[in-house]
Protein backbone atom coordinates (compact mmCIF):
# COMPACT_ATOMS: atom_id res chain seq x y z
CA UNK A 1 0.00 0.00 0.00
CA UNK A 2 1.00 3.62 -0.90
CA UNK A 3 0.41 6.92 0.73
CA UNK A 4 1.04 10.27 -0.62
CA UNK A 5 0.61 12.68 2.59
CA UNK A 6 -0.74 16.55 2.38
CA UNK A 7 -0.32 18.91 5.50
CA UNK A 8 -3.24 22.16 5.58
CA UNK A 9 -5.51 23.85 7.16
CA UNK A 10 -4.90 26.21 9.99
CA UNK A 11 -3.43 23.57 12.73
CA UNK A 12 -1.16 21.82 10.01
CA UNK A 13 -3.59 18.42 9.96
CA UNK A 14 -1.72 15.97 7.84
CA UNK A 15 -4.72 13.87 5.25
CA UNK A 16 -3.33 10.60 3.50
CA UNK A 17 -4.20 9.53 0.15
CA UNK A 18 -3.52 5.90 0.56
CA UNK A 19 -4.20 3.12 -2.54
CA UNK A 20 -3.60 -0.08 -3.58
CA UNK A 21 -0.93 -0.02 -6.59
CA UNK A 22 -2.46 -2.95 -8.07
CA UNK A 23 -5.98 -2.10 -8.13
CA UNK A 24 -5.88 1.36 -8.01
CA UNK A 25 -8.61 1.72 -5.32
CA UNK A 26 -8.08 4.33 -3.40
CA UNK A 27 -9.18 6.17 0.27
CA UNK A 28 -8.29 9.63 1.58
CA UNK A 29 -7.61 9.61 5.60
CA UNK A 30 -8.73 12.81 7.35
CA UNK A 31 -9.80 15.50 4.53
CA UNK A 32 -9.45 17.81 6.53
CA UNK A 33 -8.59 21.15 4.52
CA UNK A 34 -6.50 19.42 1.98
CA UNK A 35 -7.38 21.48 -2.02
CA UNK A 36 -9.81 19.52 -4.13
CA UNK A 37 -7.33 20.61 -7.22
CA UNK A 38 -4.32 18.64 -5.30
CA UNK A 39 -6.69 15.64 -4.65
CA UNK A 40 -7.85 15.39 -8.07
CA UNK A 41 -4.02 15.55 -9.70
CA UNK A 42 -3.10 12.84 -7.34
CA UNK A 43 -5.78 11.44 -8.45
CA UNK A 44 -4.94 11.78 -12.10
CA UNK A 45 -1.60 11.00 -11.75
CA UNK A 46 -1.54 7.86 -10.10
CA UNK A 47 -4.81 6.74 -11.97
CA UNK A 48 -6.72 6.55 -8.65
CA UNK A 49 -10.23 5.48 -7.94
CA UNK A 50 -11.67 7.03 -4.66
CA UNK A 51 -13.34 4.56 -2.86
CA UNK A 52 -13.38 5.41 0.53
CA UNK A 53 -13.34 8.89 2.91
CA UNK A 54 -12.00 7.32 6.20
CA UNK A 55 -11.85 9.75 9.45
CA UNK A 56 -9.88 8.11 12.62
CA UNK A 57 -12.06 10.94 14.53
CA UNK A 58 -14.54 13.73 14.49
CA UNK A 59 -12.63 16.83 14.83
CA UNK A 60 -13.30 19.58 12.61
CA UNK A 61 -9.58 19.42 11.71
CA UNK A 62 -9.56 16.29 10.50
CA UNK A 63 -13.62 16.00 8.85
CA UNK A 64 -13.82 19.37 6.99
CA UNK A 65 -13.80 18.42 3.33
CA UNK A 66 -15.75 14.98 3.39
CA UNK A 67 -18.73 16.82 2.19
CA UNK A 68 -17.36 17.92 -0.57
CA UNK A 69 -14.81 15.15 -1.21
CA UNK A 70 -18.65 12.66 -0.79
CA UNK A 71 -19.92 15.12 -3.04
CA UNK A 72 -17.27 14.99 -6.32
CA UNK A 73 -16.39 11.29 -6.10
CA UNK A 74 -19.56 9.71 -4.39
CA UNK A 75 -17.17 7.60 -2.22
CA UNK A 76 -17.91 6.38 1.24
CA UNK A 77 -17.84 8.15 4.35
CA UNK A 78 -16.41 5.58 7.10
CA UNK A 79 -16.00 6.56 11.09
CA UNK A 80 -16.60 4.79 14.20
CA UNK A 81 -19.94 5.25 15.48
CA UNK A 82 -19.27 6.85 18.55
CA UNK A 83 -17.33 9.88 16.58
CA UNK A 84 -20.72 9.94 13.87
CA UNK A 85 -22.21 12.97 15.84
CA UNK A 86 -19.11 15.40 14.92
CA UNK A 87 -19.78 14.92 11.00
CA UNK A 88 -23.98 15.47 11.22
CA UNK A 89 -23.61 17.72 13.50
CA UNK A 90 -20.36 20.20 13.02
CA UNK A 91 -21.63 22.90 14.41
CA UNK A 92 -21.51 21.64 18.14
CA UNK A 93 -17.31 21.93 18.09
CA UNK A 94 -17.88 25.46 16.64
CA UNK A 95 -16.90 26.12 20.50
CA UNK A 96 -12.61 25.15 20.38
CA UNK A 97 -10.75 26.97 18.34
CA UNK A 98 -12.61 26.88 14.87
CA UNK A 99 -15.93 28.95 13.94
CA UNK A 100 -16.11 28.35 9.86
CA UNK A 101 -18.58 26.64 8.33
CA UNK A 102 -18.49 22.60 8.05
CA UNK A 103 -21.28 20.74 5.83
CA UNK A 104 -22.65 17.50 7.93
CA UNK A 105 -22.47 14.14 6.38
CA UNK A 106 -23.56 10.77 7.33
CA UNK A 107 -21.51 7.96 7.56
CA UNK A 108 -22.31 5.30 4.91
CA UNK A 109 -20.22 2.74 7.18
CA UNK A 110 -19.03 2.45 10.65
CA UNK A 111 -15.50 1.53 11.34
CA UNK A 112 -15.53 -1.20 13.65
CA UNK A 113 -12.72 -2.50 15.80
CA UNK A 114 -10.62 -5.68 14.75
CA UNK A 115 -12.67 -5.35 11.04
CA UNK A 116 -10.19 -4.17 7.80
CA UNK A 117 -11.14 -2.19 5.05
CA UNK A 118 -10.16 -3.67 1.76
CA UNK A 119 -8.14 -2.08 -0.63
CA UNK A 120 -7.86 -4.52 -3.80
CA UNK A 121 -5.39 -7.46 -1.77
CA UNK A 122 -4.06 -4.11 0.47
CA UNK A 123 -5.62 -3.93 3.82
CA UNK A 124 -6.27 -1.57 6.54
CA UNK A 125 -7.55 -3.03 9.90
CA UNK A 126 -9.43 -1.34 12.66
CA UNK A 127 -8.55 -0.65 15.76
CA UNK A 128 -10.58 1.38 18.03
CA UNK A 129 -8.61 4.05 20.37
CA UNK A 130 -10.87 5.87 22.96
CA UNK A 131 -9.20 8.41 25.02
CA UNK A 132 -8.94 11.40 22.44
CA UNK A 133 -12.05 11.04 21.60
CA UNK A 134 -14.60 8.33 22.27
CA UNK A 135 -14.75 7.22 18.73
CA UNK A 136 -10.84 7.50 17.58
CA UNK A 137 -9.37 4.68 15.56
CA UNK A 138 -6.31 3.72 14.41
CA UNK A 139 -6.08 2.03 11.21
CA UNK A 140 -2.99 -0.31 10.38
CA UNK A 141 -1.46 -3.23 8.42
CA UNK A 142 1.88 -4.52 9.28
CA UNK A 143 3.61 -1.81 7.09
CA UNK A 144 1.88 1.64 8.08
CA UNK A 145 0.16 3.04 10.98
CA UNK A 146 -2.26 5.90 10.62
CA UNK A 147 -2.81 7.30 14.35
CA UNK A 148 -4.73 10.20 13.43
CA UNK A 149 -4.79 12.48 17.10
CA UNK A 150 -4.44 9.38 19.20
CA UNK A 151 -0.16 8.94 18.90
CA UNK A 152 2.03 11.52 17.54
CA UNK A 153 5.72 11.42 17.35
CA UNK A 154 7.15 11.26 20.71
CA UNK A 155 3.34 12.23 22.07
CA UNK A 156 -0.18 11.60 22.38
CA UNK A 157 -3.32 13.42 21.87
CA UNK A 158 -4.70 15.58 24.39
CA UNK A 159 -8.05 13.92 26.27
CA UNK A 160 -9.37 17.13 27.78
CA UNK A 161 -11.96 17.89 24.63
CA UNK A 162 -15.54 16.24 24.36
CA UNK A 163 -15.75 12.62 24.91
CA UNK A 164 -11.95 12.85 25.59
CA UNK A 165 -10.73 10.73 28.35
CA UNK A 166 -7.25 10.20 30.04
CA UNK A 167 -7.91 6.73 31.91
CA UNK A 168 -9.47 5.84 28.89
CA UNK A 169 -6.18 6.91 26.97
CA UNK A 170 -3.96 5.14 29.55
CA UNK A 171 -6.07 1.35 28.30
CA UNK A 172 -5.63 2.45 25.24
CA UNK A 173 -2.09 2.89 25.23
CA UNK A 174 -1.95 -0.82 26.35
CA UNK A 175 -3.71 -1.80 23.40
CA UNK A 176 -1.81 -0.63 21.38
CA UNK A 177 1.54 -1.62 22.76
CA UNK A 178 0.05 -5.34 21.84
CA UNK A 179 -1.37 -4.87 18.87
CA UNK A 180 0.53 -2.51 16.70
CA UNK A 181 3.18 -3.98 14.65
CA UNK A 182 7.03 -3.00 15.33
CA UNK A 183 7.70 -2.32 11.83
CA UNK A 184 4.50 -0.31 11.07
CA UNK A 185 5.62 3.47 10.13
CA UNK A 186 3.84 5.44 12.37
CA UNK A 187 1.92 8.33 10.45
CA UNK A 188 -0.14 10.31 12.66
CA UNK A 189 -2.95 13.81 11.79
CA UNK A 190 -0.16 16.33 12.94
CA UNK A 191 3.47 16.33 12.74
CA UNK A 192 5.63 15.29 9.55
CA UNK A 193 8.68 13.50 11.64
CA UNK A 194 8.03 9.52 10.81
CA UNK A 195 9.06 6.90 12.63
CA UNK A 196 8.79 2.94 13.55
CA UNK A 197 6.75 1.60 16.15
CA UNK A 198 9.33 -0.16 17.78
CA UNK A 199 11.08 3.45 17.83
CA UNK A 200 8.39 5.01 19.88
CA UNK A 201 8.00 1.85 22.19
CA UNK A 202 10.98 2.88 23.71
CA UNK A 203 11.05 6.96 23.01
CA UNK A 204 7.91 8.26 23.60
CA UNK A 205 7.49 8.97 27.32
CA UNK A 206 3.39 8.28 27.18
CA UNK A 207 4.06 4.41 25.72
CA UNK A 208 7.27 4.19 28.45
CA UNK A 209 5.17 4.88 31.33
CA UNK A 210 7.36 8.40 32.16
CA UNK A 211 4.30 10.54 31.30
CA UNK A 212 0.47 10.33 32.30
CA UNK A 213 -2.03 11.47 29.60
CA UNK A 214 -3.38 14.29 30.21
ZN1 LIG B 1 -8.50 15.65 17.26
ZN1 LIG C 1 -6.25 17.03 14.89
Amino acid sequence: MKYIRSVNGPIAENAYIVYDELSKIAGIIDPGFIELSELADKIEEYQLNLKYIINTHGHWDHIKNNYFIKSKYNCLVLIHKQDEHFIQKPENMNTYYFDGEILPVKADDYLIDGEEIAFGKSLLKILHTPGHTRGSVILYNDELAFTGDTLFYGSIGRCDFPTGNKDVMIDTLEKIKRVLPANAIILPGHGVQESRFQEELVTNPFLTGKMKPR
